[in-house]
């Protein structure tokens, strides 16, 4: 994901300051076990002193004195252990806790950037922490059938709204299991309060958990990002490497799609992002509250024709759940 260098130096300081905020945490609880038994200071003292010299006996080559060195070094260890324990401390208590325990917080792994550098890099170029907090609120455990109905059906498929939320829930769990080996797209659509929006937040927590990049749009926000670069043609670094991470985050999410006022400039870029994106095998998820026919006939037959032959199509439908949280 292309960066320009202050944004790279901005994240790379939110690493080196959790760095020291792990070290603090670390130097704390050293100190305060250390004031609970004087012996633990003297004993981690001399497994460093007896560090240090099996390091030098093993540069010199001397094989028996760094056996014996070793057997001290162990019993050391074990006298630690079981002070610990005494004093009721698991030995994990002076390991600093992760936020990303695969990179160590460090945001690489092996000259790679980690995972959680590659979403830091979308939050930051997208400013979109607030995303963070609502998928707290917005994923799979959260989620309740209860706003949908036993009874009423839908008659083009003879399916209760519970049955089709169901299904659709289904569909994105198959949507996220096999994200990483079929490439595929989902695109819901049904009237307002239906839950588009919520499932397709599930499906960016579980996603953005297994640590792939997730970009979230409103269809409003999209085009404001492309119009920018379009036509102001800028040549600020940031905004072009916002307008490229569009093509090439693992998931982009398109919400709203028709609040936008369409026009034909949002038109033909509809297009061109979402062909870039199938060109590149990159998954996208759209919702809207228009129906099929009019997402035909406002962004083209050729975008139409795109999403039909590469989208799930996921019809949601039922009573407006935020009215019915209302009425509650
Ligand atoms: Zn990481």
């Amino acid at each position: 994901m292309p960066l320009s260098n202050s944004q790279y130096d901005t994240i790379i300081r939110e690493y080196q300051v959790r760095q020291i905020e792990n070290q603090h945490a670390v130097d704390n609880r050293m100190r305060e076990v250390y004031g609970k038994d004087e012996r633990l200071k003297s004993i981690d003292d001399a497994i460093s002193s007896c560090s240090v010299v099996q390091a030098r006996k093993l540069l010199s080559g001397d094989v028996t004195a760094l056996s014996k060195l070793r057997r001290q070094l162990s019993d050391f260890k074990q006298q630690r252990l079981d002070i610990l324990k005494e004093l009721g401390y698991s030995e994990h208590y002076f390991e600093p806790s992760y936020e990303c325990p695969d990179c160590k917080d460090t945001g690489y792994i092996e000259n790679e950037r980690c995972h959680c550098f590659q979403q830091r890099a979308i939050d930051l170029v997208y400013t979109q922490s607030n995303i963070r907090s609502i998928l707290k609120n917005e994923n799979f455990e959260a989620f309740s059938y209860d706003f949908y109905s036993e009874t009423d059906s839908n008659p083009a498929t003879g399916l209760t709204s519970l049955e089709t939320i169901q299904n659709a829930v289904s569909d994105c769990r198959k949507f996220i299991e096999e994200f990483d080996v079929s490439f595929s797209n989902l695109f819901f659509y049904g009237d307002t309060g239906v839950g588009k929006t919520f499932l397709s937040n599930c499906v960016a927590k579980e996603l953005l958990d297994t640590g792939h990049s997730v970009i979230y749009f409103t269809a409003f926000q999209l085009f404001d990002i492309l119009k920018r670069n379009n036509f102001y043609k800028t040549t600020e670094e940031d905004m072009i490497a916002a307008h490229q991470n569009i093509f090439e985050c693992d998931l982009l999410i398109i919400d709203d799609l028709g609040t936008e006022l369409p026009n034909s400039f949002t038109v033909s870029q509809l297009f061109l992002c979402l062909n870039e994106r199938m060109l590149r095998k990159k998954s996208t998820i759209i919702s809207t509250n228009l129906t099929i026919n009019q997402v035909a006939e406002i962004y083209s037959e050729r975008t139409f024709s795109r999403i039909s032959s590469s989208y799930i199509m996921l019809k949601l439908f039922g009573d407006d759940i935020r009215i019915q949280k209302k009425l509650r």
